[in-house]
């Protein structure tokens, strides 16, 4: 086996997309990494009951269980925070936040609110009554989840190819047309809302094309039934159309975000995610009045008057300032190529992902490469807790272990995909840390037969991968 320490530096892969990019900045504000040996990490997974969530962040290494919140803020960010205006109402960080929504979406309404699913919160129960359905390319697990407390049902129709991890196709992100129109010849009356998820984090951190996005857009008009956009990724959904789209490959970023925003109704974001801040979220309504008089009176007593929404007023001032510095195209430009860098590494030492490599993250098919392991004994969840112990990197299951149990039978459910997610911070890791993970995934493959399953002996009804207790399997 061809082993990743002789790759030499600046070394092409196939297709020569991967180089790495240089970082565009310099490093200002450094938090040291705590180094630990195999012998803590065996005593603190054991205390954490093989739960990645219940490990301090100080026991890791490299830390890519989230890019949620977990960005690195800017000088300018850090300024503008000093700058914050507290007020109570009409703070000024409100007005500089509404023209920058203005500005790069073309919307002329916003509401700030403290995070994406408070967004959800706000926006979904004016479109979703009991009974009514919510049709979207994926519903990310907040989403679902509002949806749900709204009383509605969420459908996901995604399309063919995000199934096929091994295959390349562009954009693996897009919402399958065809059944979007069987559905609403059936059921069109019950369909209160389309959601477009950009990128398509449930598929991988896959792209959704403006074509599909027009589509969609046009179908939801005949129907006369309104579009949200997700937004939390939608800068990366902005660079993909440009490198992947031939129409817009000589548009700017912000041109391609514009066209994008143009064809639905209101988005709710994340800011978490693309506008690299770390906490926050938007609401923006593209012309609609009533709308934003429905948003703001639910905003009130859910996130807190309408002109902080949640949030302290430096962290308006944040926002304002990371929505611009998300959709820098030299930014994007070493932000895509990065987690690119660590797919094709990974590729190239024999690891099987999901290929094309997602914006914010890569999904390791841990089916393909711990075979011997059962979905009950949970392969993706086993791979993320073999790569602490080997290199102190934290990861996460996004497989069976994921999944609560029937709640009809009690049965554990199989995942159609066992992936073990390693999502990439913004501005945070370097080239060296990346190498290291490849490393530390050389290694786990060479005595990939001998890791062993996980059972889970404690759980919550629902959502219980954040607080399971396991125990591996002699
Ligand atoms: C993170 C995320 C959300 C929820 O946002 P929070 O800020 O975590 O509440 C919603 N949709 C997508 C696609 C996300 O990635």
């Amino acid at each position: 086996m061809k082993t990743y320490d002789l790759i030499q530096p600046g070394f092409c892969y196939t297709q020569g997309m991967a180089n790495y990019v240089k970082e565009p900045f310099r490093i200002k504000m450094v938090e040291p990494l705590m180094a630990t040996t195999r012998e803590e990490r065996e005593r603190y997974l054991k205390e954490a009951h093989y739960n990645l969530f219940a490990l301090r962040s100080e026991w890791v290494s490299i830390d890519l269980l989230t890019d949620s919140g977990t960005g690195a803020m800017s000088s300018a960010q850090w300024a503008a925070m000093m700058q914050g205006d507290e007020s109570y109402a009409g703070a000024a960080g409100y007005y500089k936040l509404e023209e920058a929504v203005q500005d790069i979406f073309n919307y002329q309404y916003m509401q700030p609110v403290h995070q994406g699913r408070a967004a959800e919160k706000v926006l979904f129960p004016i479109f979703l009554k009991p009974g009514m359905v919510s049709l979207s390319n994926m519903h990310f697990d907040t989403t679902r989840g509002h949806v749900t407390l709204a009383g509605a049902e969420a459908v996901d129709l995604v399309c063919e190819e995000a199934r096929m991890t091994g295959t390349y196709a562009p954009f693996k992100g897009n919402m399958d047309l065809e059944r979007l129109k069987d559905y609403l010849a059936k059921a069109a009356a019950k369909v209160g809302v389309i959601i477009m998820t950009l990128t398509n984090n449930s598929a991988g951190g896959q792209p959704v094309s403006l074509a599909n996005l027009k589509a969609v857009s046009e179908i939801a008009k005949e129907y006369k039934i309104p579009l949200v956009i997700d937004a939390a990724r939608f800068a990366e959904n902005a660079y993909f159309i440009k490198q992947r789209e031939p129409e817009y490959k000589d548009a700017s970023i912000k041109k391609i975000v514009r066209a994008c925003f143009q064809l639905a109704d209101c988005f709710t974001m994340s800011a978490k995610k693309d506008a690299i801040v770390n906490m926050g979220g938007l609401i923006g309504i593209r012309e609609d009045r009533e709308l934003f008089e429905k948003v703001k009176i639910n905003t009130v007593p859910m996130e807190g008057f309408i002109t902080y929404g949640g949030l302290a007023g430096r962290d308006l001032e944040a926002l304002a300032i990371g929505l611009y510095e998300g959709i820098d195209p030299n930014f994007l430009h070493y932000r895509i190529a990065q987690v690119e860098y660590l797919g094709e590494g990974l590729k190239e030492i024999g690891i099987p992902i999901q290929y094309p490599c997602g914006g914010h993250a890569i999904f390791v098919d841990a089916r393909e490469l711990l075979p011997h392991i059962p979905y009950y004994e949970f392969p993706a969840q086993a791979l993320a807790l073999e790569l602490y112990l080997e290199s102190g990197i934290r990861s996460c299951d996004v497989g069976s272990y994921m999944l609560d149990l029937d709640p009809e039978t009690g049965e554990q459910l199989e995942a159609e995909m066992e992936f073990t997610r390693l999502c990439l911070p913004r501005r945070v890791y370097t080239q060296a840390h990346l190498d290291e993970i490849i490393r530390a995934f050389a290694k786990i493959k060479e005595k990939a037969e001998q890791i062993k399953g996980y059972k889970i002996i404690e759980q919550a009804p629902v959502l219980r991968h954040f607080t399971a207790k396991l125990e591996p399997i002699k």
